[in-house]
C-alpha cells in the first residue's frame, strides 16, 4: 500500500507492506510516519470538518472532536447534511454528541448567530 504522510508539510511518501505478519513502513522522514503508516494500514482514521445548515438560514463551519474511521465519514456527512442548527452556538461549542453513532462529538468551529 501506497500513501502519503499528513502529519507534517513534508508530505512523505509511504510505502507499508505486510508479509508473513510482520508490518513495515518505508519512506518515513521520521518516527511519526511510521505510526501514521501503521495507522493507516490497519484501521484509517480522519478528523472531519463540514458545515451543518441553520433552520432559519446561514451555516456553521463544525468538525469532529476526534478522528472517525474513514468508512463511517459517509454516514457522518449524510447526517450533517440533515441536521440543522437551530440556536446560536460560540466556537468551540458542543452542537452535537457521538454524531451518526461514530462515536464523535461536533464542535463549532465558529461562532453562529441561530
Ligand atoms: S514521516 Fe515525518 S517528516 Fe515525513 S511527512 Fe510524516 S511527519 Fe513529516
Amino acid at each position: 500500500m501506497n500513501t502519503t504522510c499528513i502529519m507534517c508539510p513534508m508530505g512523505c511518501a509511504l510505502t507499508i507492506e505486510e508479509k508473513e505478519g510482520v508490518l513495515t513502513v518505508v519512506g518515513n522522514g521520521c518516527p511519526r510516519g511510521d505510526k501514521y503508516g501503521r495507522a493507516e494500514y490497519s484501521h484509517p482514521e480522519r478528523v472531519v470538518t463540514t458545515l451543518l445548515k441553520g433552520s432559519r438560514g446561514g451555516v456553521v463551519s463544525v468538525k469532529t472532536d476526534r478522528p472517525i474511521p474513514k468508512d463511517k465519514i459517509g454516514d457522518l456527512l449524510a447526517w450533517a447534511a440533515a441536521y440543522r442548527v437551530d440556536h446560536a452556538v460560540e466556537t468551540g461549542e458542543v452542537i452535537a454528541e457521538n454524531a451518526a453513532d461514530t462515536g464523535a462529538n461536533i464542535l463549532a468551529t465558529s461562532d453562529f448567530k441561530g
